[in-house]
């Protein structure tokens, strides 16, 4: 007799369960699945210990009838696949046909479902794996599926659970994630009877990440499209502003072809994108929906569906990365055009004149617009504030490109669309526009400034140094001598000359213009210690996050401080230059520059609304 047999149907199918029901939420995540499948518009979910006393999932979908019922607890049975070659673009949520049969075979399931076209719907019970019950029973149109004492036939299992609470945390995760993936759908969440989440339908992708991250502050949109129609590929959703206080729901939700995965070439993608705007050590949040041709895309290679293997991945991280620098840039327009605007008072104004303080650009020659001699009050407060500085041609201390009184000719409107009230506490610019109060921290502004001037000069291997009138000698530990030679190439390119003067001492001849105020020797010390404790990799082409760091550093280093008095001509031209970096809504470290206070806002303090 044979000693191999072909395993019975039970075994087989607590076997797929070891893969595709792991814990609770897994079983919620297939149940969530079918009812989209099914076409339902409304989910409830109803939890009870922790997942395993009661799982109960109720749809409004299509129902099935009794005859589908007791084949949807086959194995190998499903709706959704008629031949292999579905199986290259799957369209459904499921299509293994594993789900059912491999929860009933570790719990007590109950099924009670109606298709619309039926008068009573059918009740069919599993107990461990075996059919133990079916009748007709009353029901409304859709499907109540019930999973109680989860793994109470295999202890082992049972025993690998977290506490409550974790599971409960990886059930709400799977809903929030579905919702993103469904937003026509309403979803619901009990928990031993209270309500844990809402989340209704109808408002549209933005309102269901609103829900979802539970965040009330502007989102940043992304929406990018490559290819055409057939071989196009598209990425949109919403991420959440950096300095978004970060929670355990705050964090980066992919969706592929409407499937919720985990993905670390996309997320790689996603915080390559963000470079310069994330800081190393934060992690990106929000939504985003990447689409491609399902061919594209193969969803058979995880049990649970939660990974995917992308046919041309180089092309789809370079894509992402493109898309969120994009959307980077969008969104900085959109605050750019927001608070620098030109007043309304002024709407003939030709096209912001960019008024450099070296040389005012031209006036307009010929007629001047008629807002031109009728300056708007914004300007001539700005006129006399700039006439009233006490301090002639201030300049922000070691900035090796100083701020000079940058005095607006009369009849040019105010360059930036904004009217400064003044200095609050040396370190906040607080601005009047229109009627907003719009409050700039002056460090996280001119930190972002230098940033990005560290960036673009790095990226074009040009950072300015400073030679200094006597080098400085320094001596070096042999980790440091040995990091030296290791990264001798990013060090210059950063600014220093570093010559070899004997074993261990190093002599300083340039330093970086930026921090040419900081001492020489601590300067390169700082620098070789940060070289030697950051991760190794770069991909070429941006800045590699050991550099990033480095020149974020230095650009905090080179920036006014809190506590600096500035005159009126150094706020204007910190406005300027605001105005004028490619990015500036945040600092290098994620800390908003920007806070706007509308007028209703402030009259809500004031109950005067
Ligand atoms: P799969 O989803 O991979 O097809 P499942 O075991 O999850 O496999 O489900 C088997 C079949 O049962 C599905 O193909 C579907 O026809 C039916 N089914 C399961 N849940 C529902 C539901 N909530 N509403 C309607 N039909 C369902
Ligand atoms: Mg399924």
């Amino acid at each position: 007799m044979s000693r191999i047999r072909i395993l019975s149907e039970h075994i087989a199918n607590q076997i797929a369960a070891g893969e595709v029901v792991e814990r609770p939420a897994s079983v919620v995540k297939e149940l969530l699945e079918n009812s989209l499948d099914a076409g339902a518009t409304r989910i409830a979910v109803q939890i009870e210990g922790g997942g395993t006393r009661l799982i109960r999932v109720m749809d409004n979908g299509a129902g099935m009838d009794e005859d589908d019922v007791l084949l949807s607890i086959e194995r190998h049975a499903t709706s959704k696949l008629r031949d292999e070659s579905q199986l290259a673009a799957i369209a459904t949520l499921g299509f293994r046909g594993e789900a059912l049969p491999s929860i009933g075979s570790v719990a007590r399931l109950t099924i009670l479902s109606r298709p619309r076209d039926r008068e009573t719907g059918t009740r069919a019970e599993v107990r461990y794996g075996r059919l133990h019950a079916v009748h007709e029973d009353g029901c409304a149109r859709g499907t109540i599926i019930e999973i109680r004492s989860l793994f109470g036939n295999v202890p082992a299992r049972k025993k690998f659970l977290k506490s409550a609470r974790t599971e409960l945390y990886h059930i709400e995760e799977v809903i929030r994630n579905q919702a993103l993936a469904s937003v026509d759908a309403a979803f619901s969440l009990q928990v031993d009877g209270r309500p844990v989440l809402d989340l209704p339908a109808g408002g549209g992708v933005e309102q269901r990440v609103r829900d979802v991250f539970r965040c009330q502050d502007p989102l940043l949109p992304v929406d990018f499209t490559a290819g055409d129609e057939k071989n196009g590929i598209r990425l949109s959703g919403y991420l959440l502003q950096p300095d978004a206080s970060s929670s355990r729901t705050n964090r980066l939700r992919i969706l592929v072809n409407g499937r919720p995965v985990r993905d670390r070439m996309v997320r790689h993608g996603v915080v390559e994108g963000l470079q310069g705007f994330l800081m190393k050590g934060q992690a990106p949040a929000g939504a985003l929906f990447l689409q491609l041709a399902p061919a594209e895309v193969d969803v058979n290679v995880h049990p649970a569906k939660l990974e995917i293997r992308f046919r041309s991945s180089r092309e789809v991280h370079r894509f992402v990365v493109q898309a969120v620098a994009a959307a980077i840039r969008a969104y900085q327009e959109e605050i750019r055009s927001d608070i620098f605007s030109i007043p309304a008072a002024a709407p003939e104004q030709p096209a912001a004149p960019v008024f450099t303080a070296e040389a005012p650009r031209h006036l307009p020659s010929s007629s001047p617009p008629a807002a031109a001699s009728e300056p708007a009050e914004s300007v001539r407060r700005a006129e006399t504030m700039v006439r009233q500085s006490a301090e002639p041609a201030a300049s922000f201390r070691h900035d090796p490109e100083p701020f000079s009184v940058v005095k607006p000719p009369a009849g040019l409107v105010d360059f930036t669309g904004l009217t400064i009230i003044g200095q609050f506490f040396k370190l906040y610019l607080l601005c009047e526009q229109d009627d907003r109060l719009i409050v700039i921290d002056q460090h996280a502004a001119h930190e972002r400034i230098m940033y990005q001037r560290l960036r673009r000069d790095y990226l074009r291997r040009d950072i300015p140094g400073q030679n200094l009138m006597f080098p400085v000698s320094v001596e070096l530990d042999p980790r440091q001598l040995e990091t030296l030679k290791r990264y001798d190439a990013d060090v210059a390119l950063l600014g220093f000359a570093v010559e070899d003067f004997g074993e261990s001492t190093r002599v300083i001849k340039a330093v970086p213009a930026l921090v040419s105020h900081l001492d020489p020797a601590e300067t390169l010390v700082e620098i070789l210690e940060s070289l030697y404790s950051a991760p190794r990799d770069e991909p070429a082409a941006v800045v590699p996050p050991r550099i990033d760091h480095l020149l974020a550093s230095m650009a905090c280093k080179a920036a006014v401080k809190a506590g600096n008095r500035l005159a009126p001509a150094e706020m204007f031209e910190l406005l300027r230059r605001m105005k004028e970096s490619e990015l500036f809504s945040h600092c290098p470290h994620g800390r908003p520059v920007v806070k706007i206070f509308s007028k209703q806002d402030i009259e809500k303090w004031f109950h005067r609304l």
